[in-house]
């Protein structure tokens, strides 16, 4: 048995509920090496996909980590691989999915995309109630710069076995892209990449950026503005698209506080004013209490094709980029 746990969680996470997270393989072994990566320079950087742990390893401890949890009277909304590192690059991942099935638990995973090129990675996700895969970037100076992939990862291969994959899949697809300052979040390479997020026909598209603090401490997520460019721009290509910006809380709520719920609604799409105004209306409150939330820099005020938006501003730790950032949840 390793000295690393397989399981973890149970993790409330927008995405998937209450999920318990499966360590298919050990820390630090992935085939990107993002520049945003809290793991940093510690990551062995592979292309191939390998045994570490056994599949009997795997399942058993998904299995008593599953007993405890229900034992204790938890809900488990999702059994998901999510490794710190890439974790299609386990090769039993088909024979584990297939035998974790009988737990009768949805199972997901959180991919980098990296080997989407692989028909057998294909196949293995094929078994899955979700996938989450990562596009930072279509634009290849731009994806090398933000991912840093292994020498023998193409970027056109990655994006053609993401679409035979989203006509294959029958489960829910989503895509995940992280917006770093100064890095991916050109307006050519958010136009571009939502142009092919469109392609894969995705159940939802999130926009995300660090939350938790990166090795390099120069590393700054997109400011609100572009955020909500992005948010513009997605949304005009993309049926479903939410940002995650390191804020829980139930944007579909309505709680009756209106201050807690315009800050959840906020975080995950930006208000344009005219929605605000209705919003307010409904609870029978004025502009002020707005006003009050700009004031206290929790809300921004930023425009768009002459139209005004409020998006939830984003803390201070995470505008000076002092606070590592990951896909993981
Ligand atoms: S952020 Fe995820 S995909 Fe990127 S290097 Fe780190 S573990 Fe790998």
């Amino acid at each position: 048995m390793s000295e690393y746990s397989i399981t973890f969680g149970p993790i409330p996470s927008r995405r998937l509920g209450r999920s318990i997270g499966i360590n298919n393989i050990p820390p630090k072994i992935c085939s990107y090496g993002c520049i945003y990566c809290q793991i940093g320079r510690a990551l062995k950087v592979e292309d191939q996909r390998k045994a570490y742990y056994s599949t009997r390893e795997v399942v058993e401890a998904v299995g008593e980590k599953v007993k405890t949890v229900q034992n204790a009277g938890e809900a488990i909304d999702f059994l998901t691989f999510v490794p710190d590192g890439e974790s299609t690059l386990d090769i039993h991942l088909g024979e584990e999915i297939q035998q974790l099935k009988s737990l009768g638990i949805p199972l997901a995973i959180i991919t980098n995309s990296s080997t989407m090129d692989r028909q057998d990675v294909r196949e293995d996700l094929k078994n899955l109630d979700l996938v989450s895969a990562k596009v930072d970037s279509v634009i290849e100076s731009l994806w090398r710069k933000t991912n840093r992939p292994h020498k023998n990862i193409r970027l056109d291969s990655i994006m053609e076995g993401l679409r035979t994959f989203s006509r294959e899949y029958n489960g829910k697809l989503i895509t995940e892209t992280m917006l770093i300052d100064g890095v991916n979040d050109t307006r050519e390479n958010l136009e571009q990449t939502a142009e092919f997020i469109h392609s894969l026909n995705p159940y939802a598209a999130y926009i995300s950026i660090p939350t938790r603090p990166p090795a390099r401490t120069d590393i700054k997520p997109a400011s609100e503005e572009v955020l909500n460019l992005a948010y513009q721009i997605f949304s005009s290509k993309i049926d479903r698209v939410e940002m995650l910006l390191g804020y829980e809380g139930n944007a579909f709520a309505h709680s009756g506080d209106t201050e807690k719920d315009i800050l959840a609604i906020t975080a995950v799409h930006p208000m344009r004013e005219d929605a605000i105004e209705e919003f307010l209306q409904r609870d029978q409150k004025d502009w002020d209490l707005i006003q009050k939330l700009v004031d206290e820099d929790k809300l921004l005020e930023t425009e768009f094709q002459g139209k005004k938006f409020y998006l939830r501003k984003l803390a201070k730790h995470q505008r000076i980029g002092r606070r590592r950032g990951d896909s993981r949840e």
